[in-house]
């Protein structure tokens, strides 16, 4: 297993050729200079069928989900469980992104239960914390990403060491506005002793990605932070030369 992740969130982004172009460019980038991290690729479930294909022969891009259930099955309109997700070879999930908590109300206890539903189908949860401009100003960074990760590691005890963690600062969100890379360091070391209380010596393997306009011109110096793992890419992961880019700073 790599020491570092890199993982493209498309959001709500893509389409069949442009997918298609999209991981042809990646495919024959990675052919010439191979990735010396995990490489993940968190696209729109409508084209789960077509990545899985497209990717069948490139292990080393693995294949993630934006969101999942936290139920197993039933009446629950619009969402995709964890069984359906592992149907099309799905790898990853982002959890509890900030976009679902503003835009669709998802609470920390509904980040935990989606947490669960992962790990206990053998996908990574991908789990996002953060906080808004607000809170920052207010001094309140620190508490509010404990609180969202406090929430995940007590629904889930042990089974922490499995999952992945992603900082993303909201006002660092497509906004252009990236966190220094002493201001990702800083927070990702308190997430770090967190993990460390809950689970001790597994603390040091768990991957704390940072997210939030991370791009080619950046991404090196804040991969280069102690409790840095690897980034959640949004704008960037769209734009093959420039994700590539950002995969060779992950070495
Ligand atoms: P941007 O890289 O576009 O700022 O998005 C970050 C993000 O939200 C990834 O999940």
């Amino acid at each position: 297993t790599f020491k570092k992740l890199i993982a493209g969130n498309w959001k709500m982004n893509g389409g069949l050729a442009a997918n298609e172009a999209l991981v042809k460019a990646l495919q024959q980038g990675l052919a010439t200079s191979p990735a010396a991290c995990g490489v993940a690729l968190c696209a729109p479930a409508p084209y789960f069928a077509q990545l899985q294909s497209l990717l069948a022969g490139t292990p080393s891009l693995a294949l993630g989900a934006q969101d999942i259930s936290a139920h197993p099955q039933g009446a629950f309109t619009g969402e995709q469980s964890a069984a359906m997700l592992k149907d099309f070879g799905v790898r990853y999930a982002i959890v509890g992104h900030s976009e679902r908590r503003q835009y669709h109300g998802e609470t920390d206890d509904a980040v935990a239960a989606k947490t669960a539903a992962a790990l206990a189908n053998g996908i990574t949860p991908i789990v996002c914390v953060g906080e808004t401009l607000a809170q920052r100003e207010a001094g309140q960074t620190e508490e509010v990403v404990k609180r969202q990760l406090a929430a995940v590691i007590h629904v889930n005890g042990h089974c922490i060491s499995e999952i992945v963690v992603a900082y993303e600062p909201v006002w660092a969100i497509g906004t252009g506005k990236t966190a220094s890379p002493e201001q990702a360091q800083a927070v990702h070391a308190v997430l770090r002793a967190q993990l460390h209380h809950a689970a001790s010596e597994h603390a040091a393997g768990i991957k704390i990605l940072y997210g939030g306009s991370m791009n080619a011109a950046n991404a090196a110096e804040l991969l280069a932070q102690a409790d840095i793992d690897g980034g959640l890419i949004g704008g960037a992961s769209l734009k093959a030369p420039d994700f590539l880019q950002i995969i060779s700073a992950a070495a």
